[in-house]
């Protein structure tokens, strides 16, 4: 039966160099519970290496967990991918980690990319820079997410840097959205307000949670899904029906 939960699809783990290291999978999982979340999505930048320890702690403890990655293109647009399954995140993330330029991380500049396993037990860290662009063009970007059976999503379009709008100021012809993403700074009838050409896309407001007091009631919306799981989600958005999204 159709039900009304709230969800943020995207959420930074330690992996991300600009993440605390209390973003854990134990801690990601236990706070979204406690904020009331039926469906997250793990997104760091340019990598899925840490999506499955928090998928197999959601399991345990009941949460739904989908994997994802924010691609950085080569336009400095950062857009999410976000994957039905592991196998299919791990397809897109080969062709990511085939073209991310081969520079080091320095974690005194950076910070540190650590990878935990699914009992919060660090288990060692990445080694190449992830914070940097892929060399591929938005369009290829969102047709590759597509490909591997992915939603594409444009992150954080409300900021001034690295979002659609303060790099391109338009949805290229060749991209396919699947929804549109402001962060949680941005509400929902202010930003509508001002982006018009916009109101055909669902939007969707994460958190973008870097540290845990981000998902701290974090302003979201409540999505009419027939149930809690990837293929919902796709039927919500592919539906063009604006009353199954609310804020509120
Ligand atoms: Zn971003
Ligand atoms: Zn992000």
């Amino acid at each position: 039966m159709a039900d009304w939960v709230q969800v943020d699809l995207h959420i930074h783990t330690a992996a991300s160099p600009c993440a605390e290291a209390e973003m854990t999978p134990w801690n990601i999982v236990r706070m979204a519970q406690l904020e009331g979340l039926a469906l997250i999505a793990v997104t760091d930048h340019n990598t899925i290496a840490n999506a499955g320890a928090v998928m197999e702690v959601g399991e345990r403890l009941g949460l739904a967990v989908l994997p994802g990655v924010e691609v950085q293109t080569r336009e400095e647009v950062h857009l999410l991918g976000v994957f039905p399954s592991l196998e299919q995140a791990a397809a897109f993330q080969g062709l990511i980690w085939s073209r991310l330029p081969d520079q080091p991380n320095h974690p005194k500049i950076f910070g540190e990319q650590i990878l935990y396993d699914s009992n919060d037990t660090p288990i060692g860290t990445i080694e190449r820079l992830l914070l940097q662009s892929v060399p591929l063009g938005i369009e290829e970007a969102g047709a590759a997410i597509a490909a591997h059976g992915g939603l594409t999503i444009a992150a954080h379009v409300n900021r001034r840097s690295y979002s659609l709008i303060s790099q391109l100021a338009m949805v290229p012809e060749g991209l396919k959205l699947d929804a549109v993403e402001i962060d949680r700074s941005c509400s929902y009838e202010r930003f509508i307000e001002e982006h018009e050409e916009l109101r055909c896309y669902p939007i969707l407001c994460s958190s973008d949670a870097h540290r845990l007091t981000d998902l701290v009631g974090s302003h979201r919306p409540w999505l009419l899904l027939d149930d809690v799981s990837f293929a919902a989600l796709k039927e919500l958005l592919a539906s063009d029906d604006c009353s199954r999204i609310r804020y509120r």
